[in-house]
């Protein structure tokens, strides 16, 4: 990811381009000024306000940047916290070695860590309709 997509993580800053009381996804992480990248390591979301938890987070010190995609609920946030953290677990400069937990009180599933569960389930529905 280019650095221009980065921005600078300080309360101040976040208060300015973060929208208030919205679930969403971000990344944080330092801009290489040699190869001109955004090097991710760590993802994270927020169920209930992005804009709160990303203006007083514990990895301000090591993560200069951030971006954040808000999100409609925190079923879309958590999906993509899913798959951000499958599609970079295995880099070495990433901090998060757990996988994300499901929003509060939901008991969703990683949609990805279950595929061939959620395939099967898709295929009987798709049966049970062909029968109606
Ligand atoms: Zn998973």
């Amino acid at each position: 990811m280019k650095t221009h997509n980065a921005i600078l993580l300080t309360p101040e800053v976040v208060r300015g381009v973060v929208v208030k009381d919205s679930p969403g996804v971000y990344l944080l992480g330092n801009c290489s000024p040699e190869t001109n990248t955004f090097e991710i390591t760590y993802i994270g979301r927020s169920d209930k306000c992005l804009q709160k938890r990303l203006g007083s987070h514990n990895h301000t010190e090591n993560c200069e940047y951030f971006v954040h995609l808000p999100c409609p609920d925190a079923t879309e946030a958590f999906f993509l916290e899913c798959y951000l953290w499958h599609a970079l677990k295995s880099s070495p400069i990433m901090l998060n070695r757990i996988h994300p937990s499901s929003p509060e009180g939901t008991g969703m599933e990683c949609p990805f860590c279950s595929t061939a569960k959620h395939f099967f389930q898709f295929v009987r529905e798709r049966e049970a309709k062909a029968k109606r």
